[in-house]
C-alpha cells in the first residue's frame, strides 16, 4: 500500500476492512471510485453517512429504526400486551412478512452462549425485563432461535418471567433445527407460531 499516494492507501486500507474484500478487490473498487464521477462517489460516501446517523436502536424494543420509539411500538394498530422476543432485527423482517402476527417485538441483539462467553446481561434481558414491569403485558413469545442457544436463552428468560404471572409461549420448532428464523418461509414460521407451546 505504501506504492499509493496517502489519500489513495487510505481509501483502500478502509475498504479492506469491509468483510469479503481482501487487499486485491480494494484496489479495485478504490481505482473505480477514483474512476468515477465526483457526484457519484460524493453519494456513496453520504449514504454510508446517512445510514450510520440515522439509524439507530428503538429505546422501547431495540429494533433497527430511523424514528425513535420504532413505527411498530408506537402503531396504534398493534396489541401492546403480546411481546414476540427475537435475537435479531432481521428476525423480525421475517415475523411481519408472514402478517398474521399483531403484537410487539423485543429484540435481543445475540442469544446466552456460555461457549463464546456470552452471558444474559449481554443481550437486552434486563431491558425486557424493565418492560414487563411497566406494562401491561398478558404474553411474551419466545421466538429466538431453535438452536442450543436460542433454547438455553428461551429458558433463562422463562424462569425470570413466569413467576410473574405473565404467559409465556415458545415457538413450535417447525423451524428446522439449527436454521434461523430469518430464514424460515412464511408458512413453516406461521405454523410456528400458531403452534407455539406454553412453558
Ligand atoms: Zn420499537
Amino acid at each position: 500500500m505504501s506504492n499509493f499516494v496517502a489519500p489513495v492507501a487510505r481509501l483502500i486500507e478502509q475498504l479492506s476492512k469491509l468483510p469479503g474484500i481482501g487487499k486485491k478487490t480494494a484496489q479495485r473498487l478504490a481505482f473505480y471510485i477514483l474512476n468515477t464521477r465526483e457526484d457519484e462517489a460524493i453519494n456513496l460516501a453520504e449514504a454510508i453517512i446517512e445510514a450510520k446517523r440515522k439509524i439507530k436502536y428503538c429505546s422501547i424494543c431495540s429494533n433497527i429504526t430511523d424514528i425513535d420509539p420504532c413505527n411498530i411500538c408506537t402503531s396504534p394498530k398493534r396489541n401492546k400486551k403480546i411481546i414476540c422476543v427475537v435475537e435479531d432485527p432481521r428476525d423480525i423482517a421475517a415475523m411481519e412478512r408472514i402478517k398474521e402476527y399483531n403484537g410487539l417485538y423485543h429484540v435481543l441483539h445475540g442469544a446466552i452462549s456460555p461457549m463464546e462467553g456470552i452471558g444474559p446481561e449481554d443481550i437486552k434481558i434486563k431491558e425486557l425485563i424493565v418492560r414487563l414491569q411497566n406494562n401491561d403485558v398478558e404474553e411474551i413469545i419466545l421466538a429466538t432461535n431453535p438452536n442450543i442457544e436460542g433454547e438455553a436463552t428461551a429458558m433463562y428468560i422463562s424462569k425470570i418471567v413466569k413467576p410473574t404471572g405473565i404467559k409465556v409461549t415458545r415457538i413450535a420448532h417447525g423451524v428446522p433445527v439449527g436454521g434461523d428464523l430469518e430464514y424460515a418461509d412464511e408458512v413453516t414460521l406461521a405454523k410456528a407460531l400458531e403452534g407455539r407451546r406454553e412453558l
